[in-house]
């Protein structure tokens, strides 16, 4: 049995250095892909229920690997906060989602508000430079509410005075806050009281499970209500299928994302769906 376990032991330890020599290798390729414009956007569309012409957006993160092909967000992401690349990288996401809304409504004559993913970083890192996102927002000529910042329990959960400052500055001068992946922590609930949010997102695996589990069916309804009595708005993320979009207009949902309407665009495709709506 000692034999054995010091066998494992070795496993083990095996394959962590393998685990942490691939996760150097991909960081290094990383700080590389910023450089090299290996990263770029896409845009999933956020429909409204009630049939209104509001074109929104969620951009997300795409890298295409040389080798490796597509790596997905999920994957490094957690890497590039770690590193504190994260940094760089939401700088880059912001100038080009910026760009592109001006050009969109310049050569298109179409105003669209587009959803960014933050992180932690961005609140509690000296270098961000997330405050100067809104002065570069009006020195473009664009207005606060062409952007929404989508923000996560994980960074509210260890957020302190300085990070709802932050965000209560950002809601001040009129841009829209979303609390994202909402249900999936412990206290979400809670957060709705500390911080200011005008929409919340629900988690797709509460859509995805509505229809099976009655009890997801019951959250949704129920996230649904308090949300519509506090005045937040409801996007419901990740609707696949016809049956969960009429269960969700039928419970007063405000907005839908998932790929039922459209899956994350490639940005002519988002242009050529821009030109048609
Ligand atoms: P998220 O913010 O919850 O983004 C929604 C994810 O759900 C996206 O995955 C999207 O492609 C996927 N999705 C959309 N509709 C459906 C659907 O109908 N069914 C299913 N099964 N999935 C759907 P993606 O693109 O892989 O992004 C994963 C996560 O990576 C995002 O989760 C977000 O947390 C993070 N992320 C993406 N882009 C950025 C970024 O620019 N900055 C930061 N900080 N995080 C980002
Ligand atoms: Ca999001
Ligand atoms: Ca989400
Ligand atoms: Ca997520």
């Amino acid at each position: 049995a000692k034999a054995q376990g010091k066998n494992s032991y070795h496993y083990f330890t095996h394959d962590m250095q393998k685990a942490a020599i691939k996760r150097i290798s991909l960081l290094n390729d990383l700080r590389y892909a910023v450089k090299n414009n290996e990263l770029f956007l896409e845009y999933q569309p956020i429909v409204c229920f009630n049939g209104t012409k509001e074109l929104k957006a969620e951009a997300l993160l795409r890298w295409q690997h040389p080798q490796k092909g597509r790596i997905p967000p999920d994957d490094f992401i957690p890497l590039a906060e770690e590193s504190g690349l994260i940094i760089e990288i939401s700088n880059w996401v912001f100038e080009e989602v910026t760009k592109r809304i001006k050009q969109w409504r310049i050569s298109l004559s179409k105003d669209v508000q587009i959803s960014i993913n933050t992180s932690p970083s961005h609140y509690f890192n000296q270098e961000s430079n997330i405050t100067e996102w809104l002065s570069l927002l009006l020195d473009k000529g664009l207005s606060a509410r062409s952007i929404l910042l989508e923000v996560t329990e994980n960074l509210l959960m260890e957020a302190d005075a300085d990070v709802s400052r932050k965000l209560f500055q950002f809601r001040q001068a009129g841009v829209d806050i979303a609390l994202d992946d909402f249900g999936t922590g412990f206290s979400s609930i809670s957060y709705l009281k500390k911080f200011p949010t005008d929409y919340i997102k629900i988690d797709k695996s509460f859509v995805n499970s509505m229809t099976d589990v009655s009890n997801d069916k019951v959250l949704c309804e129920a996230i649904i209500v308090m949300a519509k009595k506090l005045g937040i708005g409801v996007v419901a993320e990740g609707v696949e299928t016809q049956e969960q979009f009429d269960i969700l207009n039928a419970m007063g949902c405000d907005y839908a994302q998932g790929y039922l309407i459209a899956k994350p665009m490639h940005i002519c495709d988002f242009e050529t769906y821009l030109k048609e709506n």
